[in-house]
C-alpha cells in the first residue's frame, strides 16, 4: 500500500481505500495517487540549466525568474495539533508509565486541551512529551520531580518555555535524542496499527492542498517534522505525491542552513525567494543571518502563534503577515 511503502511499513491491503473514503470531500484526492501520476500535478519545476554545480549565466538567471517558496509544514500547510498532542500522551505513557497511574480520562482530556494553547511554544515534536509531563506534574503534586511545576500556570509556560525546557530536561534526566526517537516510534506504531485514525487526527488548512497542487512556483517543505510523516500526510490527506527530495525534515539541519542551501542551488538563481512560517522565533533567526537577506519572510495568521507574536511581527519591517486566502492566491 502507498502509505506503507512511504513509511517503510508492512503492506496493509485495503487500508488506504478505507481511509480516503472516510475523508471529507475537500481533502479527498482528485486523481489516482502514485508516482507515475506526478506529472499531472502543477508543482512545476524548471530544469536546472547546465546541471548541478555549473554556474548559471547571468542572462539566463534573469530569464528564469519566477518564485521559490520554502514552506513550513505544521501550522502552515497542516494542522497536526490534535495528532501531536495524542501522540505525545501515548509516548509519555510509554516513557513514564508511573506518572499516569493517577491520571483519569477527565485529566487526560484537560491535558490534550491545554496542548492546543501551548502549541506555539513547540519547535520540535518531542517537546510535546515534556509539556504533557509538566501538565501532569502541575496537577498531581505526588509525582512532581521538577522544581518548576508547583503553581505554574499555562500562561507562564507560554511565556517562559525556552527557560523551562532545559530545567525540566535536566531535572528529569532526559535527553533530546531518545525522546525524538520515542516520539517517532509511537507515531510509526499508530500509523501501522490504525492508519486511518492517525490520518484523521490531522487536517490540511482550507485551500492549502489546492494551492500546492496548482502552484506554478518551485515549492519546498522545510519542517522540523520527520520527512516521512510530512510526505505521508501530503499523499494521504491531499493526494499529493510530493517529491521527497523537496522535503527538508528533521535531521537536515536548522532552517537557516536549509534556506542557504536552497538559495545556493544553481537552478534557483534569479528566483524570488519566499519563506512562510508560523513561528515568529524562526523568522527572527532568519533575520539575524545576513546571508538570507534576500528572502521575503511571512508569518501566517492561522498557525501556531499567539496574538502577541503576531503584533510583534507586524512591527518588524522584514516580516509580512499573511492570511490564508492571500497565501493560497500567492502560491498559485
Ligand atoms: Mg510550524
Amino acid at each position: 500500500m502507498a502509505a506503507g511503502r512511504l513509511l517503510g511499513l508492512r503492506p496493509a491491503p485495503g487500508r488506504l481505500h478505507r481511509c480516503v473514503g472516510g475523508l471529507p470531500a475537500t481533502v479527498r484526492p482528485t486523481f489516482p495517487t502514485g508516482r507515475a501520476k506526478f506529472c499531472r500535478y502543477s508543482i512545476r519545476s524548471i530544469p536546472p540549466l547546465g546541471g548541478v554545480g555549473r554556474r548559471v549565466p547571468r542572462a539566463a538567471q534573469a530569464a528564469m525568474g519566477g518564485d521559490l517558496y520554502a514552506l513550513d509544514f505544521d501550522g502552515v500547510i497542516c494542522d497536526s495539533c490534535g495528532e501531536s498532542s495524542l501522540s505525545a500522551v501515548k509516548a509519555a505513557k510509554v516513557r513514564w508509565p508511573w506518572l499516569f497511574q493517577q491520571v483519569d480520562a477527565a485529566m487526560e482530556e484537560w491535558i490534550v486541551e491545554q496542548m492546543y494553547t501551548l502549541r506555539p511554544v513547540v519547535e520540535t515534536g518531542y517537546e510535546n512529551l515534556l509539556l504533557v509531563r509538566l501538565l501532569v506534574e502541575i496537577q498531581i503534586p505526588s509525582v512532581r520531580k521538577s522544581s518548576v511545576a508547583d503553581g505554574l500556570s499555562i500562561q507562564e509556560i507560554l511565556e517562559n518555555w525556552l527557560k523551562l525546557k532545559p530545567t525540566v530536561m535536566d531535572e528529569w534526566q532526559e535527553d533530546r535524542e531518545s525522546l525524538v526517537d520515542l516520539f517517532g516510534r509511537v507515531r510509526d506504531d499508530w500509523i501501522e496499527n490504525d492508519l486511518s485514525g492517525w490520518i484523521g487526527a490531522n487536517r490540511f488548512y482550507p485551500g492549502t492542498a489546492d494551492a500546492l497542487k496548482l502552484s506554478s512556483s518551485e515549492v519546498y517543505i522545510v519542517t522540523t517534522k520527520q520527512s516521512r510523516f510530512a510526505e505521508a500526510l501530503l499523499k494521504e490527506l491531499a493526494g499529493i505525491d510530493f517529491p521527497s527530495e523537496r522535503i527538508y525534515g528533521l535531521g537536515t539541519g536548522p532552517k537557516v542552513k536549509v534556506l542557504q542551501q536552497l538559495q545556493k542551488m544553481p537552478q534557483h538563481q534569479g528566483r524570488t525567494l519566499h519563506f512562510v512560517e508560523d513561528r515568529f522565533a524562526t523568522l527572527n533567526n532568519v533575520i539575524k543571518e545576513p546571508a538570507l537577506d534576500n528572502w521575503n519572510l511571512y508569518l501566517v495568521t492561522w498557525g501556531y502563534n499567539t496574538q502577541k507574536e503576531r503584533e510583534e511581527a507586524a512591527a518588524v519591517a522584514r516580516i509580512q503577515l499573511i492570511d490564508l486566502p492571500d497565501f493560497s492566491k500567492q502560491l498559485k
